[in-house]
């Protein structure tokens, strides 16, 4: 493995080596203008030149010789002083300048899934390393949130399962405890442990269709008026126990995938129907790429409406689970909608009941 060289001994010797071109380009022009000044100065004859006087040698003199070496020797000296001092700075302003970015990576190196919500400290010196340093406590603070809400759906998805699994070994124990045992209670044991299975099995479907991450296969345009019939006829069964009336009015085309589409509507149908009075009606109207659900049932309390779209979230728990609900319904109803580049939202219907809109975007 390629052995990695610190930053700061990166910075130091990039700065040295310039350093060093500089301190001896500067020397040598140095020694250099000095040479050709002894030179001239030595050629130059102080008083005015007579054919009598014997020529002007162009050699200098020893003295002149050992000043001139005695400078240069000075120049390198001081050049090499400069070169070690600059050098220590350099390094020395690195390493307190990557110190901040030192004690970051140290800091990140020790978060893991436990403390995410512990974070990072971030420097007051407004820099790179201050940006870098706020850019991953977002980061992590993001992070432990979808954790946090990964752990939470885990829980509750374990004691949703776990509720009619207890309710099924409960049963089973009591009819174990009975001394003799009729065919009646047996129907009944069977009756009521295919409830608890059946409960299971949609839940374990709802929870396979909400963690399906998968995005829309293939987008085609869908007839919603045909899509919304076969829904309801789906649930005619259903609605027929409460004696509720469903009417469909208008037309309209969307782009999507008509399973998902189908799935979301028999969702909130669905609810249409269970959160309704007896006798009530449905109101399903389509206009252009809009569909309209109004039921005439118990209605969502205002305090309520920002969660009906969170998973396993019961206005009332006991009741919901009493009409076979599981939590998930309008969470998948909204993951699906989004997928579609849709919205969603709920509100009062008049004199009773709510209206679920559902829009989408990229109509045709
Ligand atoms: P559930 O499986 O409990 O029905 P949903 O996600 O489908 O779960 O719905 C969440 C909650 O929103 C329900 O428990 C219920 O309280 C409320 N709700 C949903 N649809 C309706 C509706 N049409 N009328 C009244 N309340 C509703």
């Amino acid at each position: 493995m390629k052995r990695s060289i610190p930053l700061k001994l990166k910075l130091t010797t990039i700065s040295v080596c310039i350093l060093t071109v500089m301190c001896v380009a500067f020397a040598i022009s140095t020694i250099y203008s000095t040479n050709g000044l002894v030179q001239a100065t030595i050629t130059t004859p102080a008083i005015s030149v007579d054919e009598s006087m014997p020529a002007i040698t162009s050699e200098p003199s020893v003295a002149v010789t050992e000043a001139l070496w005695q400078f240069r020797g000075t120049t390198v000296l001081v050049m090499l002083c400069l070169i070690a001092i600059g050098s220590a700075l350099t390094y020395l302003f690195a390493s307190r300048t990557l110190k901040p970015l030192e004690d970051l990576t140290e800091r990140v190196q020790h978060i893991d899934i436990h403390n995410l919500d512990e974070g990072v400290s971030i420097p007051q010196t407004k820099d790179e390393v201050a940006k870098l340093a706020q850019a991953f406590q977002n980061m992590t603070e993001k992070l432990n949130l979808s954790y946090q809400v990964q752990k939470n759906f885990s829980a509750n998805a374990a004691h949703e399962l776990r509720t009619p699994l207890a309710a099924i070994q409960t049963q089973l124990d009591v009819f174990q405890m009975k001394p003799d045992r009729n065919p009646e209670e047996y129907t009944n044991l069977l009756q009521s442990i295919g409830e608890s299975t059946e409960r299971l099995s949609n839940l374990v479907k709802d929870l396979l269709t909400f963690t399906n991450e998968q995005g829309i296969g293939k987008k085609e345009p869908v007839e919603l008026r045909p899509l919304l019939e076969e829904t309801v006829f789906e649930l005619e069964e259903y609605a027929a126990t409460k004696q509720i009336e469903i009417t469909i009015s208008g037309q309209g085309t969307v782009l999507g995938d008509d399973s998902l589409l189908q799935r979301a509507f028999f969702n909130l149908i669905s609810n249409a129907i269970r959160y309704n009075v007896d006798c009530g009606s449905i109101f399903i109207e389509i206009t252009d790429a809009q569909v309209t659900i109004a039921d005439t049932g118990i209605g969502i309390p205002d305090e309520a409406k920002s969660h009906i779209f969170d998973t396993f979230f019961c206005v009332d728990k006991s009741r919901s689970r009493e009409l076979g609900g599981s939590g998930l319904g309008l969470a998948i109803v909204k993951s699906i909608i989004e997928k579609h580049n849709g919205y969603i939202y709920v509100k009062n219907n008049q004199p009773q009941g709510s209206i679920f809109i559902v829009g989408f975007n990229g109509n045709i």
